[in-house]
């Protein structure tokens, strides 16, 4: 583990969840890839991606393993510009190993098209979607502590991988499990944010969950601006770093 010390708001993270979120400490610390120090997540943070997958299919780590289907890996281009993340796979996502294929994913489909992007090749400019978590939380509970901590070197892996222009985040879990914050989405949107990976960092907006603007249906004018912002942040227009 990382011994150095934890900021204001990574304290409050910690006591709240009962965990540090320490592979985004690092990363913020100043940029050492965590696979140099930490032997245990060392294999991890030097996979490629099929490597990533295998070895998220075969994860064990932590309690979700016994009641999963499957794993939820992710899905859309590995060379995305845009990479979305959600919180954990539903019902249906276990059902099928991919995310956002319920009622949810169709509206974040739908809004993906509408702003010209797209999960499917060819379809639009290309997308990465992922969760924090791999695994489906029984009865579609929150994630716990120990299950974000588990899982946490499989996004991180797939945010090195990758290398997204733009990260937007969906929902308050993801937007405080990837800027270390337990700030409300009401005060995160609106403006850039930064998720510090290796050297450089990239840039974040944060937007409504898809299942939450499904039950408030007002607020999907919001989500919209959100897109819009995200273009604006990756064509090197948009607000400045939070
Ligand atoms: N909600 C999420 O956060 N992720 C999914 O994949 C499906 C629903």
């Amino acid at each position: 583990m990382d011994d150095g010390p934890l900021s204001p708001g990574q304290e409050r993270l910690w006591h709240a969840l009962g965990l540090g979120p320490r592979w985004r400490e690092r990363a913020a610390a100043g940029g050492a890839e965590p696979a140099a120090t930490d032997p245990a997540r060392a294999p991890v943070a030097s996979l490629d991606w099929d490597g990533l997958e295998r070895a998220v299919a075969a994860c064990t780590a932590c309690g979700l393993c016994q009641t999963r289907t499957q794993t939820v890996f992710g899905v859309g281009s590995r060379t995305a510009s845009w990479m979305f993340v959600g919180e954990a796979p539903g019902a249906e996502e276990d059902a099928r190993g991919e995310p956002f294929v319920g009622q949810a994913g169709r509206l974040l489909d739908n809004m993906l098209a509408a702003a010209g992007l797209a999960r499917d090749e060819g379809q639009g400019e290309p997308v990465f979607i992922a969760n924090v978590l791999k695994c489906r939380p029984p009865g579609n509970r929150n994630p716990d502590a120990a299950e974000v901590q588990a899982c946490a070197p499989f996004l991180q892996r797939q945010v090195q991988l990758l290398q997204p222009r733009i990260i937007v985040v969906m929902g308050r879990f993801a937007a405080q499990c990837l800027l270390d914050t337990d700030a409300s989405i009401a005060s995160l949107r609106g403006r850039t944010h930064e998720y510090r990976a290796g050297a450089g960092a990239i840039p974040v907006v944060v937007t409504y969950h898809p299942a939450y603007l499904l039950r408030n249906l007002a607020d999907k004018a919001k989500s919209w601006e959100d897109l819009c912002l995200a273009r604006a942040a990756l064509a090197g227009a948009g607000a400045g770093p939070a």
